[in-house]
């Protein structure tokens, strides 16, 4: 397998979280209802990704994995009409080219499923198999080939932290998606797929909290701000009760984030986190998600609208169940 593969890997695939990423993401493009991912020795030894979605054909198994194949831009404007997760075709390939790799896989209209085998990015087989509709994607022994990045993981306790934490949020943004994580054979953490957005928050924050949650919505010009905010009275010592989506995409932008501290703080001067889940719906051609190949930065047009209407969606919240 060639360097540069390794290399343009390394830019997407950093740790086991970001293979559960792509590939959990992979799953929600593909339609599924049902999610499993099953994690062992801190996702060093394996992932599992196991999904009920449209499953990938035999005739389309091998261009899954060439890199920029399979994407899903034909034309550059593409970009910027984006309804897919993923785009870029170029995760499969990264993860296969660091891991063996394993597909177990079957569409709707095939009578057999087909499973694939690959190798530090190498195709090593492809054949019939038995197998439900949808993926199953087991990648094993990560890293396996590129020792330096295998020696800067860490231990196992963080990295399935990392991994929790990144499917109790995909849980949040996906309400109509049941998620189970399976960690060394616990489960560690269940969704049911229900539309219910308190069960899904009483599941990552608490019963407490879900009873207590606060709905704050507003539109502006070209979208909408809708979502979950705490009274001032539940918060955290840190930040990870904050999650932003952005046309259902998770996100991490610090602007966000101190809009919403803001928005808090010019009411009550609480010095801890407050836990909001917000979701910012916007036209598509006014923000960019091109900025980064993890896609988890973004950059919108107007700023300033954006962060506007966050803060009034908080503040007007606030006022008038608080105060
Ligand atoms: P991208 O998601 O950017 O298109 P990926 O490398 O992540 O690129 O995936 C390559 C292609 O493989 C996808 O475009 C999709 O057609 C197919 N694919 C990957 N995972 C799945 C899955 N779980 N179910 C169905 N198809 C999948
Ligand atoms: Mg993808």
């Amino acid at each position: 397998q060639d360097i540069a593969s390794q290399i343009a890997a390394g830019e997407i695939i950093e740790r086991p979280v970001s293979v559960v990423k792509e590939l959990v993401e992979n799953s929600i493009d593909a339609g599924s209802k049902n999610i499993i991912v099953e994690i062992e020795k801190g996702g060093k030894k394996s992932i599992r990704v196991i999904d009920d979605g449209e499953g990938i054909s035999r005739d389309d198994i091998r261009l899954a994995f060439e890199r920029h194949a399979t994407s899903k831009i034909n034309v550059i404007e593409d970009i910027f009409h984006i309804n897919t997760l993923g785009f870029r075709g170029e995760a499969l390939a990264s993860i296969a080219a660091v891991s063996n790799l394993s597909v177990t896989t079957k569409t709707r209209n095939e009578p057999i499923g087909t499973i694939c085998k690959i190798s530090a990015g190498v195709i090593e087989d492809v054949s019939e198999t038995a197998s439900k509709n949808g993926c199953l994607i087991e990648v094993k022994n990560l890293f396996f080939n590129t020792p330096a990045r295998l020696k800067f993981l860490s231990s196992d306790t963080h990295e399935n932290s990392r991994i929790t934490d990144l499917i109790t949020r995909f849980a949040m943004g996906n309400i109509n998606i049941s998620f189970r994580l399976i960690i060394d054979k616990k489960e560690l953490f269940y969704s049911s797929g229900n539309g219910d957005y308190r069960e899904v928050i009483a599941k990552v924050y608490g019963m407490d909290l879900a009873k207590q949650i606060l709905y704050i919505e507003k539109a502006f010009d070209n979208g909408k701000i809708w979502g979950y905010i705490s009274k001032p009275s539940f918060n955290r010592g840190n930040r990870t009760g904050q999650t932003f989506f952005v046309n259902n995409r998770f996100v991490k932008d610090l602007g966000l984030t101190f809009c919403l501290e803001r928005a808090y703080k010019t009411m009550i001067p609480i010095r801890r986190f407050p836990i909001a889940i917000i979701f910012i719906d916007i036209d598509n051609s006014l923000v960019d998600v091109n900025v980064h190949p993890s896609k988890m930065e973004i950059k919108f047009q107007n700023e300033n609208q954006v962060h506007h209407a966050l803060f009034h969606a908080i503040n007007e919240t606030l006022k008038n169940h608080v105060l």
